[in-house]
């Protein structure tokens, strides 16, 4: 039996939350931090020394003995610098542990080899993490123990942004800025900003670790670059929502102790779609600490895998052949004065101040769907997006039956006096209620779907950072907004201008509307017929980042200067080279030393067995014919890796930027396709005993 927990206790016990602050702090220091978090400004330095004083104390009856500017360099992951509480001895050599208001907000991690796409030199190093004040500071367990964690956004000593955080930071402001002025419109004069809520529901793949361990693809690339596939895939939806087994519900039951300490308020959990697929959802919250919530999720996951003996992977596709991992990134838009802008109501076709908000959305998601389809875009994400396996790139919008209807009765006479109703849903049996209906089903195949009172963008990768998502997100719904407000604004007759305005955006917006089989090839051809982009790959997005219409949006709103937008593309282009380029070389290293030296052990094994069953007069057909498909196919996997290393030797070579990065996308991953085909039939002919790792049925069947 597992102890009792209390849950209750448990919860943010690692975390120092406003409820211990108003414990612990002057009532006046108090009243000071809580102003800022609500209306922005800076801590004066008296009071941040106070509120510094206050954290350590707290952090040291929590064992810490050490605090760290936790940030969210443009690696996707997070960074720390641990610093010790620790001060000059006086002259009695006794230590007294202090940190600072000054240490508190504001950090030098000299931090110059992180990627800023040449907004930093090495020698004009000096790089700032300065304190997210609205999200708060927590205990981490690391593997030095406690560790005091400041939530930072990273900025160099010009102040761009070389992070995650600052620019949704930023947007999140632009956003409330604008949104602001929509409510006013509609005589909400009580709110004083609008802040987006996320909910990031996260997908991962569990394998035993000892197993991992003997792949230097999980190892090095976090994904399978060989392997073929097991008897059994997914086909049988058998472990779709199944019984969470013994082993996975232990480790399940960890990272939720771990999660609610921490106060993330992990909530749901299920075995997914592909075998040795799970997911895990927290309740939404404010998008910059669902973002940094989301880090924890994911760094806590790896870490409780370690110590169950398991191997969390979080890339986009570990395995070929079965799903991948995403990350549904449901949003909404809520004033400060609870109300959820993307609330329908009983009667949506009533409900002016929805229309106008959905028909912003509508005119951002198609004016911008470049924009959006790139934020959701990494090297492992192309997997699932628009190559390979995957569903093609496109955006479009999922609203429901009833909306839907609401919209087309919108653009064809603009009224929409009708509403579709969700009806009885009836079960057929006696005993079991009958229920009124939602009145839209779902769509599971839809990358921006309306599920409520919420999006639900699925295009996110699961290994990603939501960072830039939101801030695309954020960005092109904040244009949207204030182009309207700047009509509404000065409108003689509101309610005319208004109707106006929603029926002109729906019936200019509307290509953007798709309702059916997102995964289909017709979907493509239609796309393409109404003029949707279809990016087909990480690299060919980098562009919409620079583009007029792009660096006209986040100059406008202040999120992103045309210098870092220029920076950001080059990181990307960079990080997609170096990560293939560990792709190819893991490859070619698993195939030299590991694939074709077991493979021709076993050819000469079979060589033998037709030496001898020839010496004793037996019938050698099968050993002969077996022996020649194998060498048939060793030499093509000898030649595929020789050709993908002389690609490699080729693109490493090249200039870094756009160039050696469609290199990579174009020749060096064809290159290791075509080095996997071989292995992968070879995999399926060899004698078990011989295969030099564990195979995709060891992995996915046995955790
Ligand atoms: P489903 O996607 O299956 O409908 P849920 O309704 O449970 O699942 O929601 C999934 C995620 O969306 C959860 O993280 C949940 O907290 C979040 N969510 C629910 N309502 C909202 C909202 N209004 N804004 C943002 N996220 C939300
Ligand atoms: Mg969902």
């Amino acid at each position: 039996m597992r102890e009792e927990l209390n849950v209750e206790e448990l919860f943010a016990s690692k975390v120092f939350t406003l409820g211990k602050m108003k414990e612990r702090l002057p009532k006046s220091t108090y009243k000071e931090v809580k102003k800022i978090m609500d209306q922005g400004g800076e801590l004066s330095p008296a009071t941040a020394d106070v509120v510094a004083t206050a954290m350590k104390d707290w952090a040291i009856e929590n064992g810490a003995t050490h605090y760290t500017h936790w940030f969210q360099p443009l690696t996707g992951i997070t960074a720390e610098k641990h610093d010790a509480f620790v001060t000059h001895p006086d002259e009695d050599g006794r230590m007294i542990m202090e940190f600072s208001g000054k240490e508190l907000i504001k950090g030098e991690p000299d931090a110059s080899s992180f990627p800023s796409g040449g907004l930093r030199a090495t020698f004009e190093a000096r790089g700032y993490t300065t304190w997210d004040i609205t999200s708060p500071a927590f205990i981490k367990e690391t593997a030095t123990g406690p560790t005091l964690c400041i939530p930072t956004a990273f900025c160099s000593y010009k102040g761009e942004a070389l992070d995650k955080k600052t620019p949704l930071l930023r947007s999140m402001e632009a956003l409330s800025k604008q949104a602001i002025r929509i409510v006013r419109l509609f005589g909400n004069t009580e709110a004083t900003k609008v802040l987006p809520s996320v909910g990031a529901e996260q997908e991962y793949f569990l394998v035993d670790s000892a197993k991992a361990l003997q792949r230097e693809d999980i190892i090095f690339a976090g994904r399978t670059l060989f392997g073929a596939p097991a008897p059994k895939g997914q086909e049988m939806d058998d472990h779709y929502f199944g019984v969470i087994r013994e082993r996975i519900g232990g480790f399940m039951h960890d990272v939720n102790i771990e999660l609610w300490k921490l106060g993330v308020t992990s909530k749901t959990q299920h075995n997914e779609a592909a075998p040795a697929q799970h997911e895990v959802a927290p309740i939404y919250e404010s998008a910059n600490v669902a973002v940094d919530h989301n880090q924890l999720v994911m760094e806590t996951l790896k870490r409780v895998a370690g110590k169950h003996g398991l191997r969390c992977m979080l890339h986009e596709k570990p395995f070929a052949g079965v799903n991948g991992s995403g990350k549904h990134n449901n949003w909404s838009i809520t004033t400060d004065n609870g109300v959820n802008l993307l609330e329908p109501g009983q009667t949506p076709n009533e409900n002016i101040q929805f229309l106008l908000v959905l028909a912003c959305i509508m005119k951002a998601v198609d004016v911008h769907a470049d924009l959006l389809r790139q934020s959701a875009s990494n090297v492992g994400n192309d997997h699932r997006l628009g190559g390979y396996e995957a569903p093609p790139a496109i955006i479009s919008i999922f609203l429901g039956e009833q909306l839907e209807d609401v919209v087309a009765q919108l653009v064809e006479t603009g009224k929409a006096d009708n509403l579709k109703e969700g009806g009885v849903l009836r079960t057929g049996v006696s005993t079991l209620p009958d229920f009124v209906k939602d009145a839209t089903d779902r769509n599971r195949t839809s990358p921006f779907a309306f599920t409520g009172n919420k999006f639900e963008f699925r295009m996110v990768g699961s290994e990603d950072s939501i960072g830039s998502p939101n801030t695309t997100l954020n960005a092109i719904v904040a244009e949207a907004f204030c182009e309207a407000a700047d009509r509404l604004e000065g409108a003689e007759d509101f309610d005319m201008a208004v109707h106006d305005l929603i029926k002109e955006y729906m019936t200019e917006h509307q290509r953007i509307i798709f309702n059916g089989n997102g995964y289909a090839k017709e979907w493509e051809e239609e796309a393409a017929r109404r003029g949707l982009p279809n990016i087909p790959s990480m690299v060919a997005a980098v562009d919409t980042l620079t583009t007029p219409k792009a660096i006209h949006l986040f100059e406008k709103f202040g999120i992103f200067t045309e210098a870092e937008l220029r920076s950001r593309a080059e990181v990307l282009y960079e990080t997609y080279a170096k990560t293939i380029n560990i792709e190819a070389l893991t490859m070619v290293d698993m195939a030299n030393k590991q694939i074709i030296p077991a493979v021709m052990k076993y050819s000469k094994s079979l060589a033998d067995a037709v030496i001898a069953i020839t010496e004793a007069g037996g019938d050698t057909y099968v050993p002969v014919r077996m022996l020649q498909q194998i060498t048939q196919k060793l030499t093509e996997m000898e030649k595929a890796s020789e050709a993908l290393l002389n690609v490699e030797k080729k693109a490493s070579a090249m200039e870094r930027g756009k160039e050696q990065a469609f290199c990579y996308h174009d020749e060096v991953m064809v290159a290791m396709t075509a080095l996997r085909k071989p292995a992968d039939e070879l995999e399926k002919l060899v004698d078990k005993k011989y295969w030099p790792f564990p195979t995709y049925a060891d992995l996915l069947f046995e955790v």
